[in-house]
């Protein structure tokens, strides 16, 4: 077999399972309603918590970001790629996830991948030592790869149970006299998949008793949860205790691209010296700069919009249940309503689209067998008579389908 012919085969064998076997491309911008062949439907799968894809403020922020500071910046941050509008964003997020100090990423890929190698490959002046990383079993994909650049020879990883709070507590004091440098707990904050969240205010609690470092990726969470959006912590009451903080901007903040960290400046400083990703890797380009710098600002000032998405969402797990939907209870946008079969989830997606609602579906392998689903996305882009028409659809789909 020639490399083409290997590919070729592998891929009808990842296609049997792939559950983003069709991508539908969207003929607009990302936004609560989208045109697709021809046709305006209202979306129900995107990360555009907040409206910011496509909001006036924001896409103007980017225009003249452009005007003032260009269209790319043609270097890495510590040549020449800092300009004066990257500084004013580190501060924005520093200030809205309540760190010290914060640095940007292309990506919260990157970011995740560049914190943990950066700390447990480096002697720090200690020549025998070993760290420890305990992780969350459901932990997003850039967290498990940037384990996966930590050497296995001073680096022990340890999977604990999804959520499970005694679990992690149990493997945290089984190695209390193992004398580690460094112990890590990572979690996301919100999973993906579930919607659910991580159980930040024990997880600190038993985190910090064994003197632990707590990382949290709040990427479904900034602009999301908590009373003003500030992620995972404002909502359990722990703002300003998570050691470590990555998250995307390429979700509710805009939608664009771009990640970070955010923890102490020490820390901080640290990365910038010794983060792969980032010293390696261009600068943000300024429009997406001055448009994320727009939306930390207008969240500050307009407490409407999380509000709003607040209140859409409780709205839609309301109506979305009294339709006879089973739905994976919670508070947050993301809304798993299960069905079971995968075929079932295809088949409804497919006939939803052609009722006017953009949703996906999720099966086996991302999800268990058996638990196939459909993934709402809640935005505050949606008015109450759009997610009216989502919920029609839903009805007069599931009537047909024999799902209610
Ligand atoms: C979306 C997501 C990422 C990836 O963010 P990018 O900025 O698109 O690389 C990382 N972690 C989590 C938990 C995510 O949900």
């Amino acid at each position: 077999m020639n490399y083409i012919e290997l590919v070729a085969s592998e891929l009808s064998r990842i296609r049997e399972a792939n559950t983003f076997k069709h991508e539908t491309p969207l003929e607009s911008a990302q936004a609560g309603i989208v045109k697709v062949k021809g046709k305006n439907v209202v979306m129900m799968a995107s990360n555009n918590y907040l409206g910011m894809s496509n909001h006036p403020v924001v896409r103007n922020a980017a225009i003249e970001g452009i005007k003032k500071f260009g269209y790319g910046v043609a270097s890495v941050r510590f040549i020449c790629g800092t300009q004066t509008i990257h500084l004013d964003l580190e501060k924005k997020i520093s200030k809205f996830v309540g760190a010290e100090d914060t640095i940007l990423f292309s990506s919260c890929f990157a970011a995740n991948e560049g914190f943990f190698a950066s700390l447990v490959n480096e002697k720090m002046g200690i020549d025998d030592y070993r760290d420890a990383i305990y992780t969350d079993k459901l932990n997003h994909a850039s967290i498990i790869d940037g384990m996966r650049l930590c050497k296995p020879e001073t680096t022990d990883k340890k999977i604990y149970n999804h959520a499970d709070v005694a679990h992690l507590a149990k493997l945290l004091k089984e190695d209390d006299n193992k004398n580690y440098r460094l112990r890590i707990v990572a979690t996301d904050g919100v999973f993906s998949m579930e919607g659910d969240l991580a159980p930040l205010d024990r997880l600190v609690e038993v985190t910090h008793r064994h003197n632990a470092i707590l990382f949290v990726d709040d990427s479904h969470a900034i602009g999301v949860c908590g009373e003003t959006g500030r992620g995972t912590p404002e909502q359990f009451g722990v703002l300003g205790k998570i050691d470590v903080i990555s998250g995307t901007l390429g979700k509710a903040i805009g939608g664009a691209a771009g990640g970070y960290v955010s923890g102490k400046k020490e820390l901080i400083a640290y990365l910038r010296q010794k983060s792969r990703p980032y010293t390696f890797s261009n600068s943000l380009p300024p429009a997406i700069v001055c448009a994320c710098v727009a939306s930390f600002d207008l969240l500050a000032k307009d407490k409407s919009i999380v509000r709003r998405l607040h209140e859409n969402t409780a709205y839609f797990r309301k109506e979305i249940k009294s339709l006879g939907f089973r739905i994976l209870e919670g508070e947050h946008p993301i809304v798993p309503i299960m069905l079971g079969e995968a075929s079932l989830a295809q088949d409804m997606s497919v006939a939803l689209l052609k009722a006017g609602v953009y949703i996906k579906g999720l099966w086996f392998p991302v999800v268990p067998k058996g638990e196939a689903r459909l993934r709402a996305q809640v935005s505050a882009a949606l008015s109450k008579k759009e997610i009216d028409r989502a919920l029609d659809a839903f009805e007069s789909v599931g009537k047909k389908m024999k799902v209610i």
